[in-house]
């Protein structure tokens, strides 16, 4: 049996410590935090619960399926529930809409949009599926080692029906006029740290991720993922020790031996490396040892950071569903703020979740708990007078937005950001979702799941194959896995 320490305490290092430790590896799990989750981590003050990453609980067959590899099922951690509506969007001074699970409402929302709008949707749905298919088939859960083993013939043949090489905005354009259509159907991959306009298109399956396969809510929050990952590491002899940083590494060749922390040392045969992985390349690793070079990180096109503030109001509030969109209708001014001219967005589009609409256990009655998020670079300067003033001017712009005032009810109030993102996880110029997935970012081209210049390093997480989000977290972590089960040393 391997010992193994496994660096951070996200989805994607708890999944694959409570993998190894249930084939009997002595793994140790070493998270900076004093609380496990990551991005994911769950804030309780002044009578609130805070998720203070994810709130969308999307894909639910892969948490099953994650779930399954312990003979488990997702209703032995948490009760699931279906939202409904999905989510509202407020449309910059054309009121809101609501969408709703149901076929039916999906094809006259967007027959209301334009001309044969319901035709068109069916149709960009079914083609969508399919993708999705293909996607969870042949490109999700493989490891794609080299380029080589990206183009291979299944992939040329299937990867072209996946329409990897053409642009998210220009394939959705082909289909719909409305620019109210062409939002709902490409706001989600702003998800994945992208602007539709440099997004392949193969992300046309989150259409079908949302629209299809629905939007779903763990009761209590996604607090109770983490919970229960906790609860399998445990259950599977996995040692969790947090409140400790890891700094660097000893070394025998090209072999690490032990992982030296703020507080200790620990022998391991293999390590896991969760953290941002800029950060275990560059700041853990020593030079000889790296796969990459600064210039390779500089040339990344990061994924953006966040305006994130985390409110508790004395009262409810009329005009908010569970999860809220606004996007404005030049939306791509926006986007500019983000990727060409950095600089705080005016008219920003904005994501509010509002949890305590469904879920009366993260507020106390009678008041609200909101989470308020706002895309913007990681190039600015945060700085607190800064973040005072673009809060001000958020606040004024959200009550315009959704047409209730609520600033005076204000009675916790925590403001997140670029900062706190590098502080907390160490994660590369701020950013919140690590590497953008663009064209040349996305599969083969993300870094590899196992260092090129250390033999006993693997990385799973978000910067990895397939990338962002709570469900493909877990998938890197089932690749590395079956490669670790796969090696014979
Ligand atoms: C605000 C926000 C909203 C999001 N919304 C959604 C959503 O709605 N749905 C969805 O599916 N996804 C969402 N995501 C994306 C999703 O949360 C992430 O992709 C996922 O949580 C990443 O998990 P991870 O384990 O790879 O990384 P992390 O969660 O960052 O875990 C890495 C861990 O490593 C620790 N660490 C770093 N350096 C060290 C060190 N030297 N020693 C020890 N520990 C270290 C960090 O503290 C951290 O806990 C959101 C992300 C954010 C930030």
């Amino acid at each position: 049996m391997d010992e193994i320490v496994v660096i951070g305490g996200g989805f994607s290092g708890l999944s694959i410590a409570a993998l190894l430790g249930k084939d009997g590896h002595n793994v140790t799990l070493i998270e900076k935090n004093n609380t496990l989750g990551g991005r994911a981590r769950v804030m309780k003050s002044d009578g609130f619960l805070y998720d203070m990453g994810p709130s969308w609980y999307l894909m639910p067959e892969v948490f099953e399926h994650f779930f399954s590899l312990f003979n488990k099922k997702v209703s032995d951690f948490y009760e699931l529930k279906r939202l409904e509506p999905y989510y509202r969007i407020f449309f910059e001074k054309e009121g809101y809409v609501d969408v709703y699970p149901d076929k039916d409402s999906i094809l006259k929302l967007f027959k209301s949009f334009e001309e044969n709008g319901d035709k068109k949707i069916e149709k960009y749905l079914k083609n969508a599926k399919y993708k999705y298919d293909i996607a969870m088939k042949y490109f999700l859960y493989k490891d794609f080692k080299n380029i080589f083993s990206f183009f291979n013939f299944r992939m040329l043949t299937e990867g072209l029906k996946l329409d990897v090489f053409k642009n998210l905005d220009r394939v959705i354009s082909k289909y719909f006029k409305s620019h109210k259509s062409k939002k709902i159907l490409e706001y989600e991959v702003v998800f994945l740290g992208n602007s539709p306009y440099n997004a392949p298109s193969l992300y046309s399956i989150l259409s079908h991720v949302d629209l299809n396969l629905g939007v779903w809510y763990p009761m209590g929050g996604m607090g109770k993922i983490v919970d229960a990952l906790v609860k399998l590491c445990k259950d599977n002899g996995v040692k969790i020790i947090s409140g400790e940083e890891v700094k660097s590494f000893k070394y025998n060749d090209d072999r690490i031996v032990e992982v030296i922390t703020d507080k200790g040392n620990y022998k391991a045969n293999k390590v896991i490396s969760s953290a941002d992985y800029e950060h275990t390349e560059m700041q853990l690793l020593d030079t000889k040892h790296r796969s990459f070079n600064r210039k390779y990180w500089d040339k990344r096109i990061m994924a953006p950071s966040m305006f994130i503030v985390y409110l508790g109001l004395n009262k409810k509030l009329k005009n908010l569903r569970h999860h809220n969109l606004y996007f404005s209708k030049d939306w791509n001014k926006h986007f500019e703020t983000i990727f060409d001219e950095p600089k705080y967005p005016d008219n920003p589009c904005f994501y509010i979740s509002c949890p305590s609409y469904s879920d009366p256990s993260v507020a106390e009655s009678g008041k609200e708990n909101l989470f308020l998020l706002v895309p913007i670079s990681c190039e600015l300067k945060d700085e607190k007078i800064m973040r005072e003033d673009y809060f001000d001017y958020l606040i004024k712009h959200i009550e315009n937005i959704i047409g209730e005032n609520f600033k005076e009810d204000i009675i916790y109030k925590k403001i997140f950001s670029i900062n706190d993102f590098a502080n907390d996880y160490n994660a590369f110029k701020g950013t919140a979702l690590g590497l953008a997935h663009t064209l040349f970012q996305t599969a083969v081209f993300r870094p590899p799941h196992k260092s090129k210049k250390v033999k006993n390093l693997y990385f799973t997480g978000h910067y990895t194959h397939p990338g962002v989000g709570v469900p493909m977290t877990l998938i890197a972590s089932e690749i590395v896995y079956n490669e670790l089960k796969n090696i014979k040393e």
